[in-house]
């Protein structure tokens, strides 16, 4: 994992943003939601953090706009300094931490569930590697944050916008 998670501890001298909120020293930014995508790729197909980076940069990014990815081995690159908003969730990039995994369709290029073994372990110490740091925050998959079209307080399927991520995030564990 990237050291940032126990790095950067400077003083806060020289910024004006509010500090010590959260439990990294100097992180400059309050985080309240974990939001988790897929690549959207097939799940035979390879997709390096190289191929996401050259993605990302094809639509303007100078960096991937996730904070990690977790490909189907189950190694987490640190993609992004969690000092740096993302780009991943419009509307809500300002105060959440974007994870990505590589995957989310099948073979045959609909969505499913793909994640591996290794993934769902990585995915899992992640997030709770991160909510130790950002105690509080909520946990939610992409399609999560679609509007709530109907206003019943929840987000259903009918209204997702996309299927991203694939799987039931509010469903899992560390939810709990
Ligand atoms: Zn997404």
């Amino acid at each position: 994992m990237g050291n940032h998670l126990e790095g950067n501890h400077s003083s806060g001298v020289g910024h004006s943003g509010r500090t010590g909120s959260n439990g990294l020293c100097g992180m400059k930014r309050n985080i309240s939601l974990i939001v988790v995508h897929c690549t959207a790729t097939r799940v035979d197909i390879d997709f390096t953090q190289k191929d996401l980076l050259r993605c990302h940069r094809l639509k303007g990014m100078s960096m991937v706009g996730y904070h990690f990815y977790i490909r189907k081995d189950g190694y987490i690159w640190s993609t992004r300094p969690l000092e740096r908003e993302g780009a991943h969730a419009r509307g809500y990039n300002r105060e959440s931490i974007g994870i990505a995994y590589e995957g989310g369709l099948d073979a045959k290029g609909l969505p499913a569930d793909t994640r591996t073994e290794k993934q769902k372990y990585s995915l899992r110490a992640l997030i709770r590697t991160l909510k130790k740091d950002f105690p509080g925050c909520r946990v939610c998959g992409h399609r999560d944050l679609s509007p709530d079209v109907n206003g019943n307080g929840v987000v259903e399927q009918a209204e997702w916008l996309k299927q991203c991520p694939c799987f039931d995030v509010a469903g899992d564990e560390w939810c709990s």
